[in-house]
């Protein structure tokens, strides 16, 4: 019979920060440019040219690990991690190896079984990305942008204190939280700007010693990760329980075909001959660095979603999806401080807002609605200016650029008709215009009183109210 085993987890998370010039020149950091052009002679790494540290990722760094609770390194320095590979023009990797900015910190996640726990932060260190190699296109040559090159990176090392795919999403779930609501990088997968590398060893339940560890790279979705810790569990366990044993290597797994394969093994790591970067001066935080910076900390979507629970009467599904994005729960807070309805902001916002970000395929943080727009269209429905369908139409050009809704209302002549003997003649061509619906509402068909109101409200434009519209129609048919 096999024995049980426990799968032990630690991760190594590369996060893109979202400065706007590169960690040590001042290149641009956008997505996306035509190849080569944020590029400059640092970051392209021409002798004799000198870096410059952004002092923005130095805050955001901090930032991150005064979130995830580490001490932070008031004497900090970069250092060189040498290899050749044409993605890396300097032939080498300004990194901190010696001292990073921060240290032992601790995240708090919750288990499978709703249970608590914390995951140790080993480090958090800075470090400049390297450009990127474009092989496909081309039999026999490869070609190489340096836009990349530069960009700063903050990396995240985990203890082994995660035991399942579960723990660990919780806790990438939880750095992304951070990080996002920071505003320190969007961090999308799927786009790189977050990567995690999964180091997974498995050992027999009770055992105390940590089995042999293989490494996992270049893993881009929650379900890939998922999917490789799953196989990677079993592959080491099967070799265990044959007699083998595993070997600690870097390993490729491909989500399409279900298996991984061997990069590396650590017979082959490279002695990167780590040494201080002369080029760059230490790295000095002093206390009231730090001070301020945990003073500008937002509210967390913890501490969020509970405050809300208490303070707004809105469901609890609505706050989860509210406060998932800063940016929405900034607007939620501003919209219904302005109007005084957060459960009619709410929503919008859980309605025709999901609708049209999920249709454009976009993301909570680039809804460009003000909350003083998204007040004010409460405001018109609340005060019957105009109905709900015509609010429908105004939200869409409000989602589009943020249209003012009482300028649209006005200059398309949106109101809705208030004058009643205008309605009343209306409803009264409709009733000459309809007898056999007429005869059959008389008859004793309830039904056909919506057709009557689908008439009136189309005459009227749509901006009636379908309400009074319904009972005067009643009240004309007698
Ligand atoms: P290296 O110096 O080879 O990168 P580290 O000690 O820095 O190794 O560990 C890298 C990552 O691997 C860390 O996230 C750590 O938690 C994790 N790790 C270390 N040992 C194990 C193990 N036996 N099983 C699972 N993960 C491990
Ligand atoms: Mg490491
Ligand atoms: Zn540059």
């Amino acid at each position: 019979m096999s024995r049980e085993y426990e799968t032990v987890i630690g991760l190594e998370v590369h996060v893109e920060l979202a400065t706007k010039t590169k960690i040590f020149c001042g290149c641009s950091t956008q997505f996306g440019g035509e190849v080569n052009t944020h590029t400059c002679p640092v970051c392209t790494g021409m002798p004799g040219s000198l870096p410059v540290l952004n002092k923005q990722v130095v805050e955001y760094a901090i930032a991150v690990g005064l979130a995830t609770n580490c001490e932070i390194t008031r004497y900090g320095k970069f250092d060189r991690k040498n290899y050749f590979y044409p993605d890396n023009p300097q032939n080498y990797q300004i990194s901190q190896l010696y001292l990073p900015i921060c240290r032992n910190g601790k995240v708090e996640i919750e288990t499978e079984k709703g249970g608590k726990k914390y995951v140790g932060i080993h480090e958090i260190h800075m470090e400049e990305d390297a450009g990127k190699l474009i092989h496909d296109e081309w039999g026999d040559v490869s070609l190489v942008d340096y836009n990349r090159s530069g960009v700063p990176l903050i990396e995240i090392v985990s203890e082994p204190d995660m035991r399942s795919a579960e723990e660990v999403i919780a806790y990438l779930e939880k750095l992304r939280m951070f990080i996002r609501y920071l505003g320190a990088s969007d961090c999308k997968l799927q786009e790189g700007s977050m990567r995690a590398d999964v180091n997974l060893s498995v050992r027999p339940v009770g055992e105390e010693k940590f089995g042999t560890r293989t490494e996992m790279k270049n893993l881009n979705s929650f379900t890939s990760i998922t999917h490789a810790i799953e196989n990677e569990r079993e592959r080491q366990i099967d070799i265990l329980e044959s007699g083998g044993s595993v070997i600690q290597e870097t390993r490729r797994f491909d989500d399409n075909k279900g298996e991984s394969y061997a990069m590396r093994s650590k017979e082959d790591a490279q002695d990167y001959r780590y040494f201080p970067d002369p080029d760059l001066i230490p790295v000095q935080i002093s206390e009231e660095w730090i001070e301020e910076i945990r003073s500008r900390q937002p509210e967390f979507r913890p501490e969020k979603m509970a405050r809300y629970a208490k303070e707004y009467g809105i469901p609890e599904y609505d706050i989860g999806i509210i406060t998932d994005s800063r940016h929405m729960a900034d607007l939620f807070e501003e919209a219904s401080r302005l109007c005084g309805q957060p459960k009619k902001v709410s929503n919008w916002l859980m309605v025709e807002t999901l609708r049209l970000l999920k249709e454009k395929n976009m993301d909570a943080e680039d809804i460009r609605i003000s909350p003083q727009h998204l007040a004010s269209l409460v405001e018109l429905t609340e005060k019957k200016v105009i109905n709900s369908s015509v609010a429908k139409e105004v939200f869409e050009q409000m989602f589009e650029d943020d249209t003012d809704p009482v300028r649209y209302v006005e200059e398309k002549g949106l109101k809705q008709e208030t004058d009643s003997g205008a309605i009343r003649a209306i409803c009264e061509q409709v009733i000459a215009d309809n007898p056999q619906s007429v005869a059959d509402y008389k008859a004793g068909k309830e039904k056909a009183i919506g057709f009557l109101v689908g008439q009136t409200m189309k005459a009227a434009k749509g901006k009636a109210d379908p309400g009074t519209v319904n009972s005067l129609l009643k009240e004309l048919l007698g």
